[in-house]
């Protein structure tokens, strides 16, 4: 019997669970001390009601023999997929059908698991910070990875890879620095991949953040983007289903490699390792795309945006140097003077009793900055700041 060697690739600690256990210590150590929690971005706001409504609804068709449905379609259900294709793409201008829609737990398990249709010699290209799922992965899989930096000076947005690369992963709105990418930029990288057979998967979770006109909601709003992209959604931040389980893939019928479907190579993979997200919680994600849930669900994302704008006012007022925040629920904030990312993270830890990211989790061009979201309570923010004051 032999392991898989390549997990011995991976970096010791996965970043969250190395967060856990200096803050377990901490309070173990001072159980006194209130903390403040603006590291992890999961959400803290209740599902909305129009949401609960239908989740309850569905609850009770299971309990009935008329109404009970057993296994999903492993795609979905065309309930679901139909209001997806309508309210995310035709009405924003973009050509996506029901069919190309494959609905998923989550975005974390179809970033993870996208990679295994495709061959292991690919060279893979994530940008530095990443979001450490679409790199570790990628690692276990045993391929090469080459780092896109995303600094100060190109505006955390990366530049085309100077080498030759066979899948590129892009996240915006982006985690961890908050960055957006304008549709010409976006463009420049469909272009790329068009002209070397290169496929894109695109990250969208954060796509309900996007405040400013202008910023491209879908890569599918690019020129070409079917032919070498594939979206990922997730309904965690938007509609606040982090515990529920909920995401999509879009996976245009129109990206065809080696002669092969991507499609139906996907649909093969989901059929054979998925067996469909639960009824209850595709119709709880239908209820998000209802009249009703639409404006719940945007209240929840302004109020969340109303943390971020309190955030990078105080900070910006400390005189931190601050990005994001404008288009995304995430702050990414430099560390004064020369201090390490972790060592702030320790300073707010022991000091404030406030838990942030350390960018440097996030990659190397992290180090030096700080990730604060956007997800906590308002008061808990606003003391949050307090405590930075005073610091
Ligand atoms: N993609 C990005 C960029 C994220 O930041 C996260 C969660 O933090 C996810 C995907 C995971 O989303 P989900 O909860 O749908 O699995």
């Amino acid at each position: 019997m032999k392991i898989n060697k390549d997990y011995l690739n991976l970096s010791e600690n996965y970043l969250f669970s190395e967060i856990a256990s200096r803050v377990k210590k901490y309070s173990a150590e001072h159980p006194d001390k209130e903390i403040i929690r603006l590291g992890i971005g999961d959400v803290t706001k209740p599902l909305a009601t129009p949401i609960m409504d239908a989740l309850e609804k569905a609850v009770f068709e299971m309990g009935k023999k008329e109404t009970f449905r057993g296994y999903a379609p492993d795609r979905g259900y065309e309930f679901l997929r139909n209001a997806i294709a309508d309210v995310d793409y035709r009405k924003r201008g973009c050509e996506i059908s029901p069919d190309e829609i494959f609905v998923s737990d989550g975005a974390k398990s179809d970033c993870g698991n996208i990679q295994e249709i495709f061959d292991k010699d690919n060279v893979v290209a994530v940008t530095d910070p990443v979001y450490p799922v679409y790199a570790d992965t990628n690692v276990m899989a045993g391929r090469k990875i080459v780092y896109m930096p995303c600094t100060k000076d190109n505006g955390f947005v990366p530049e085309l890879p100077a080498e030759k690369v066979d899948i590129l992963y892009l996240c915006f709105p982006n985690n961890p620095t908050g960055a957006v990418i304008t549709k010409e930029n976006l463009q420049k990288f469909v272009d790329y991949a068009r002209k070397n057979d290169s496929v894109i998967i695109y990250d969208a979770a954060y796509e309900a953040y996007i405040t400013e006109p202008g910023i491209p909601h879908s890569i599918y709003e690019c020129e070409g983007a079917r032919e070498v992209a594939i979206e990922l959604h997730s309904f965690s931040k938007n509609a606040g289903f982090t515990g529920l389980r909920l995401g999509y893939a879009v996976v245009p019928k129109a990206l065809v490699k080696e002669g092969v479907s991507l499609n139906a190579l996907w649909a093969r993979r989901h059929a054979t390792k998925y067996n469909g997200a639960p009824y209850i919680v595709q119709r709880a994600g239908e209820a998000v795309y209802s009249m009703e849930g639409m404006k719940a669900v945007q209240k929840q994302v302004q109020e969340y945006m109303e943390n971020a704008t309190l955030i990078r006012n105080a900070l910006t007022d400390m005189g931190y140097e601050v990005y994001g925040g404008v288009n995304a629920p995430y702050i990414w904030l430099k560390v004064p003077g020369e201090m390490g990312s972790w060592e702030f993270f320790d300073l707010l830890l022991n000091k404030a009793n406030v838990v942030g990211t350390p960018g440097e989790g996030f990659g190397k061009c992290g180090e030096g900055y700080f990730r604060l979201t956007a997800f906590g309570d308002k008061n808990d923010t606003i003391r949050a700041m307090q405590r930075l004051k005073e610091l």
